[in-house]
């Protein structure tokens, strides 16, 4: 599996798919794509349109 990672461009906060977000209902493995677009960053609230994927 490919997983990809989104970063907050506004705060810096990192979405990996791999780990999900687990605090926030997001189990691990879920896609970017199927995170509800009503998603807001955990930590400054942006939503996934101020995410940018990134290469680590
Ligand atoms: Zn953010």
């Amino acid at each position: 599996m490919d997983f990809k990672t989104y970063m907050c461009v506004i705060c810096g906060y990192v979405y990996d798919e791999e780990k999900g977000e687990p605090d926030e209902g997001i189990p691990a493995g879920t896609l970017w794509a199927d995170i509800p677009d009503d998603w807001k960053c955990p930590d400054c609230e942006a939503t996934k349109i101020d995410f940018e994927l990134i290469e680590i």
